[in-house]
C-alpha cells in the first residue's frame, strides 16, 4: 500500500474531516458540532435512513444516535480505546515523519481488519444461502 497517497491522507488534516459535516444535525449550542466531531477524528458518513452516522478516519468506528451533549472526543475514546489517533498527544502537523509512518501502518491494520471482517460476513451469507438451497434440494423442494 502506498503510504504518501493523498487521498488516503487527506483526513489526517482538520480541515478535511470538517468539510464532511455538511448537513450534520447538530450545529450550535450542542456539544456535537461539526467543529467537535471533526477535532476528535470524526468524517460525517450519512446514510438516507441516518443523517448522524459519524466514522472515525483512523479506527473506522462508526457511531450513530449523536445527542446534542454528547462529547465527540469522550465517544470516541469510550468506543474505541485502541483508537490511536484520539489517544495522540501530538497534533498531525507536531509529528516527525517516523511518528507518522508508524500511525499509517496503525491506521492501515484497522483499515485491514475491516475489509476482512467485512468480507468474511458476506462469505458467512453467501454459504447460509448455499447450504439453504442444498436442504431445499435434498429434501425435493425447488
Ligand atoms: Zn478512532
Amino acid at each position: 500500500m502506498d503510504a504518501c497517497n493523498e487521498e488516503d491522507i487527506k483526513m489526517y488534516f482538520y480541515e478535511n474531516r470538517l468539510k464532511t459535516f455538511e448537513g450534520w444535525p447538530f450545529d450550535e449550542g450542542c456539544s456535537c458540532t461539526p467543529e467537535n466531531m471533526a477535532k476528535a477524528g470524526f468524517i460525517h458518513t450519512p446514510s438516507e435512513n441516518s443523517p448522524d452516522i459519524a466514522m472515525c478516519f483512523f479506527c473506522l468506528k462508526e457511531l450513530e444516535g449523536w445527542e446534542p451533549e454528547d462529547d465527540p472526543e469522550k465517544e470516541h475514546k469510550s468506543h474505541a480505546p485502541a483508537c490511536n489517533f484520539i489517544t495522540l498527544k501530538k497534533t498531525v502537523t507536531e509529528l516527525t515523519v517516523e511518528e507518522f509512518f508508524k500511525l499509517q501502518k496503525e491506521r492501515h491494520k484497522f483499515i485491514i481488519k475491516k475489509s476482512c471482517n467485512e468480507a468474511l460476513t458476506k462469505l458467512e451469507e453467501a454459504a447460509k444461502l448455499r447450504r439453504g438451497d442444498i436442504i431445499k434440494t435434498a429434501m425435493g423442494e425447488e
